[in-house]
């Protein structure tokens, strides 16, 4: 594209019009996110620094991922990575885009792990389908005693999640290891963490073309009544986890009363539920008991 250089204002206006026309629910907020991340600047810069002209090629670039979202791919999807409980996370096709939800579950499973870190010289953290590593890292980064496994039947997520890892300066307390959910575990652990699929098959169709488009299935499908993974965990759980410990799960945000069945059947109790930013259930906690 020739002609005058657009300035990063232009930009913006563009991109938000272009978000807007096309029904996203927060146009300026995603061209803000989009073009910031793109052009390697803050929401600030993009103010303060609105009336300067870019590059041909960062133009370029914003077009292209203009139409990119256009095409319904999320806006961390374009740029590669998004930040989660203030960790620069890189995404991968392999790998569900963690969510701000979870770091409800990161909140609640926190307490406990720093509780048992205090009680222990050092605890062992499990994060079965960890996918970019978000929970995992989220906790290791907080809780200096502690190491952490991530697991996922996915080689190319364990990649990601291993990339992670180093970028944050966690690489030496984070190890991965391919595994369907406990299959190729060892061992026991202090804190077990998962945010598994948990959406029913049928409704898949029916999500945002933003996740049933980007999103892997294998993250998103939790069989037919969306509780498969919760059983499977649930059924060797108690085998890895130390008498003491603490295993904690995403749910949807109906899934309370059936998950917290399934863990009790397997000998466990609950012993907190947390609520998400839309006053759904959305992380439970459990216990052995005695
Ligand atoms: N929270 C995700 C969604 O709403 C689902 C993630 C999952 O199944 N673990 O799409």
């Amino acid at each position: 594209m020739s002609g005058a250089s657009r300035t990063i204002a232009e930009l913006l206006k563009d991109a938000r019009n272009r978000f807007e026309d096309a029904g996203l629910d927060d146009p300026a907020v995603e061209a803000r996110v989009l073009i910031s991340g793109l052009l390697g600047l803050s929401s600030t810069d993009l103010v303060t620094r609105g009336n300067e002209a870019v590059a041909d090629e960062q133009d370029q670039a914003v077009r292209a991922a203009i139409e990119r979202r256009l095409l319904h791919e999320p806006v961390h999807r374009i740029l590669g990575e998004r930040e989660f409980y203030g960790l620069p996370l890189r995404l991968s096709p392999a790998t569900l885009e963690p969510r701000p939800d979870t770091e409800i579950l990161v909140d609640s499973v926190l307490e406990h792990a720093r509780r048992l870190a205090s009680m222990h010289e050092s605890i062992h953290i499990l994060d079965l389908g960890t996918g970019t590593g978000a929970i995992c890292l989220a906790l290791l980064s907080e809780c200096p005693q502690a190491t952490g496994t991530g697991s996922d039947i996915s080689q190319e997520a364990l990649e990601t999640a291993r990339a992670n890892a180093e970028r944050n300066g966690l690489g030496d307390r984070f190890a991965t290891v391919e595994s369907n959910w406990f299959e190729a575990i060892h061992g026991r652990f202090h804190v077990i963490v998962s945010n598994p699929p948990y959406i029913q098959s049928s409704v898949i169709s029916t999500l945002a073309p933003e996740v049933k488009m980007f999103d892997p299935s294998a993250a998103l499908d939790g069989g037919q009544d969306g509780l498969d993974a919760y059983r499977a965990i649930a059924v060797d759980a108690g085998r890895f986890l130390h008498q003491d410990g603490v295993i904690g799960v995403e749910i949807g945000y109906d899934q309370r009363v059936a998950v917290t069945a399934i863990f009790e059947e397997q000998g466990f109790t609950l012993i907190e539920a947390a609520r998400d930013y839309g006053h759904n259930d959305r992380a439970l906690l459990f216990q052995q008991k005695d």
